[in-house]
């Protein structure tokens, strides 16, 4: 069900257990070979698929797709919320449900600068109301949610997600052929981390010079489908879990 296309008595309707989905997103750059809209329109798929698949069961907000994408600066036409400002953003638009009476509110984000701000929002929060027993307050991000695509089809030469790489070109391959530029001239740019596991914070430059991390001459539309498919059975499913869980913890 489409926020956007209810009027206030329909909401004021529903049941304040159905989840409310909150889409996060980014207009960032993605590589020479990428539209800035890429993280936006990928995830947008994801929830297209999802929300026929839950129809009535599940409240989508419209996608937001200003994000933090502050280390992508240096690209021109990358836009972004300082990461403070998008803190604030995201725990006002969780707000604005809780004060309409919902309970269960869902960050299901695409973008790699938003997974610790959409955490940290919900942590925030729960402080906040704390003296609430009945909220449930989850964010997740599509790719993140146990899928392992390279399992599935040995022909992927990745095995975790990157930028403007094998995996997104291919997605967007199947998505929005025509905003793709010549990928199967971009060189494959290393998505080690040689600090890892530790977190090291970076700005894209310390990494890639066209912008892109990954594979991206190794996307096909093929492999895009498949992908979409894993990570909206992926993001369904986690949701059918938030609709059957009694939002109480385990122990006793
Ligand atoms: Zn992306």
């Amino acid at each position: 069900m489409q926020l956007t296309d209810l009027k206030w008595p329909d909401v004021e309707a529903l049941s304040r257990d159905m989840p409310v989905v909150v889409p996060i997103a980014a207009l960032e750059q993605h590589g020479r070979h990428m539209p800035l809209f890429t993280d936006s329109l990928l995830l947008g798929e994801v929830i297209r698929r999802v929300s026929e698949r839950l129809k009535d069961r599940v409240l989508f907000t419209p996608l937001m797709w200003l994000g933090n994408s502050e280390h992508h600066l240096d690209f021109p036409g990358t836009m972004t919320a300082a990461p403070r400002v998008y803190l604030d953003l995201l725990k006002d638009m969780v707000e604005n449900f809780l004060f309409h009476g919902f309970r269960r509110i869902v960050l299901v984000n695409g973008h790699g600068g938003n997974i610790v701000p959409a955490s940290q929002a919900m942590f925030e929060l729960r402080q906040k109301h704390r003296e609430r027993s009945d909220l449930v307050l989850v964010s997740t991000t599509y790719w993140t949610l146990g899928a392992q695509p390279q399992k599935a089809d040995r022909s992927l030469v990745q095995d975790h997600m990157g930028h403007a790489c094998e995996w997104e070109t291919s997605m967007m391959l199947r998505l929005r052929p025509e905003l793709v530029g010549d990928y199967k001239a971009v060189q494959s740019i290393s998505q080690e981390e040689p600090l890892a596991p530790a977190h090291r914070a970076w700005i894209t430059k310390d990494r890639s010079t066209p912008g892109h991390i990954g594979a991206p001459r190794q996307a096909s539309a093929e492999k895009g489908e498949m992908l979409f498919r894993m990570f909206a059975d992926d993001v369904a499913s986690f949701l059918e879990r938030v609709i059957a869980w009694d939002g109480t913890g385990s122990s006793s």
